[in-house]
């Protein structure tokens, strides 16, 4: 019996000290290292002397008490697995796992402690763990929602975010079949699936997802294979994104950049330093500059140099502040012709308040101004026509009442005068003055039947020089000046014809030499006709007082009596030269007046022109 337990003893030192797995025999009550095999040695560092004079507490990294709890821990338990971290003689750590059993010397109860050292694999868990923990919270926190299946279809892992899409109640689907949690999936998605499971990468940007409750989402999607580590398929992963809000945000912004394209204003963008990003259609048809001739070019190209350098200034100084500048601009266009528009410049500010761009949304305003522009004139015109009527009406007063005056005058005398002589004399005064009073109220009566449009328009054919002759003996009888000679002069031969209203042409000239007599003292009055650029062209020619330059285009105009009357010295109504311009347009042709009125210049006199279109 002896010798059997002697020999046990023998195999037990033989299986200790020739092991390769590291052994140590502890007493449970001290802690004491009792034995250590070469194994020990060499794995902890220390030499047989020194592990079997230490306590087993100063190898591992726990305390005499904890480790005596664990002892007795195991003891209750029947535990004998153990994981634990040890000390090395060179201070380094490790991790070690191991079985501990009992076993008995003589007396003495010992604890045989087979120690493995798994520092690197526990290190490998870590790792994987850590990358386990890593890749969910990627997933989780992904934009996409993810699912992924075996190639049974199975779910093996689906992210938070993928059971909210698809509002799925049973979070517990692991193992579940996709079908059974999706049991209506329309066949296109099956068949996905199906293309999926075959190897291919399937993707949609935007797709409609039709909800239980009837409302459509909008999806951006992608169905792949996963790989098993021998090139396998292992089965699909699903990525979705619900994009609905960026779909609307598309769609919004579609709809503002028609509302951009379309609009009735001029839309331009710019960069902060003022070069052009964008301009809209409104202001390619209103510049004539394209697109691609504006882009990046500064805004400064429309410039018409109609703006000082304030203006800009102020402008860039209020839009630089962040504010709106509204106001109007005169700028060129392509072909250089010039507009003018009505404009609000604002800035566009990032989320930080950086100005990253500058809004101008102009509006043109040149028929607007111009149509502003007419009705001042027209209203300065009617104040200055209605001037002009009061200066007539009290004119007329003078025009009507003087020859009246004469007239009453010599009649009153006539009765009592007993000279033949004197009573001739009267009798012609009152003749004379009658005619004068003929005169003034058959021009304003004819005036106001031009005015009324009632005037017809009798033509026959007529040699010109019939008509300059006709004139010409009118006129030499009236004429009671010997300082002053009536010439004609016929420029385009006795035989051309004309062929228009002889009365109205006669009344023209006639209107046009009795002027030239009244603002003409001496020297010579000359009527003709000569051929310009193939035209006709009448004129009445004096040597008078001339009209100022600052009158000239007024004079046509009606009751309007220039400077040259001499505080009205001259006689008139202002409502010849308006009579002459009234019978023009109705023959349909043109008159326009050269004077000189400044003697220093050279010859003086007045040269009216007309011509009829025939
Ligand atoms: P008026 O009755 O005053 O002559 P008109 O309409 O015939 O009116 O002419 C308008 C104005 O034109 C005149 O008041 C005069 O100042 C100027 N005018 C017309 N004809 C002549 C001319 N031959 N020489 C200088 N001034 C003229």
């Amino acid at each position: 019996m002896k010798d059997l337990s002697k020999l046990m003893e023998q195999s037990f030192r033989d299986f200790f000290s020739n092991n390769v797995a590291i052994m140590l025999l502890i007493d449970p009550e001290t802690l004491k290292i009792v034995d250590a095999n070469p194994a020990a040695e060499k794995y902890y560092g220390w030499d047989h002397a020194q592990l079997t004079s230490m306590s087993i507490a100063q190898i591992n990294t726990l305390s005499s008490s904890e480790i005596m709890v664990e002892i007795d821990k195991a003891r209750t338990q029947q535990r004998n697995y153990f994981r634990f971290r040890h000390r090395k003689a060179d201070g380094s750590i490790c991790s070690v796992e191991g079985f501990s059993s009992k076993v008995v010397f003589g007396a003495k109860e010992l604890l045989l402690s087979i120690i493995h050292d798994v520092t690197g694999q526990e290190e490998a868990e870590a790792k994987l763990k850590h990358n386990q923990n890593l890749m969910g919270y990627i997933i989780e926190h992904d934009s996409s929602a993810v699912a992924v299946h075996d190639k049974n279809l199975n779910y093996i892992y689906v992210s938070q975010q993928y059971l909210d899409q698809y509002k799925i109640k049973d979070t517990n689907i692991i193992g579940r079949h996709h079908y059974d949690v999706f049991p209506d999936l329309p066949q296109k998605w099956r068949d996905v699936h199906q293309r999926a499971l075959k190897g291919e990468v399937i993707s949609a940007d935007a797709d409609p997802y039709l909800r239980d409750d009837g409302h459509t989402d909008w999806t951006r999607w992608e169905c792949r294979p996963w790989y098993e580590a021998n090139g396998s398929i292992g089965g699909m992963i699903i990525y979705t994104q619900i994009i609905t809000g960026e779909i609307q945000t598309i769609e919004e912004l579609r709809k503002l950049s028609r509302a951009v394209e379309q609009s009735p204003a001029s839309v331009v963008i710019t960069d902060p330093k003022g070069l052009i990003e964008y301009v809209n259609p409104k202001f390619v048809e209103t510049t004539g500059y394209s697109f691609e001739e504006v882009k990046g070019k500064n805004t400064s190209i429309l410039k018409s140099g109609k703006h000082a350098d304030e203006f800009y200034k102020e402008l860039w100084e209020t839009i630089k502040l962040g504010k709106e500048w509204k106001g109007e601009f005169n700028d060129k266009k392509k072909n250089g012709e010039l507009y003018w528009e009505s404009a609000s410049i604002s800035p566009i500010m990032n989320n930080e308040g950086k100005i990253v761009n500058y809004l101008a949304v102009k509006e043109d305003i040149t028929e607007r101004k111009k149509m502003i522009e007419d009705l001042i004139a027209a209203k300065e015109r009617a104040e200055h026509s209605d001037r002009l009527k009061s200066a007539f009406l009290a004119n007329m007063s003078h025009e009507i009442r003087t020859p009246m005056n004469s007239i009453m005058g010599f009649a009153s005398l006539l009765p009592d005068e007993e000279s033949r002589e004197l009573m001739t004399q009267y009798a012609n005064i009152i003749v004379q003055n009658s005619e004068q009073l003929v005169h003034v109220i058959d021009g304003i009566v004819l005036y106001s039947r031009l005015q009324a449009k009632i005037l017809t328009v009798n033509a026959c054919e007529f040699k010109i020089c019939d008509l300059l002759h006709d004139l010409k003996q009118s006129f030499s009888v009236l004429n009671f000046n010997a300082d002053l000679e009536l010439h004609t002069q016929n420029m385009i031969g006795s035989n051309a014809l004309l062929n228009t209203d002889y009365e109205k042409i006669r009344q023209i000239y006639a209107n046009l030499i009795s002027n030239a007599f009244k603002y003409t003292s001496a020297g010579t009055i000359t009527i003709g006709a000569e051929m310009k650029n193939n035209q006709v062209t009448f004129y009445v020619k004096d040597t008078g007082v001339g009209i100022s330059k600052d009158e000239i285009e007024k004079i046509f105009e009606r009751f309007f009596r220039g400077k040259n009357v001499k505080n009205g010295s001259i006689s008139g109504t202002g409502l010849g030269l308006s009579i002459v311009k009234e019978l023009i347009d109705l023959l349909g042709g043109k008159i326009w007046v050269e004077s000189n009125s400044d003697p220093k210049l050279g010859e003086k006199g007045s040269t009216f022109f007309f011509k009829l279109s025939l």
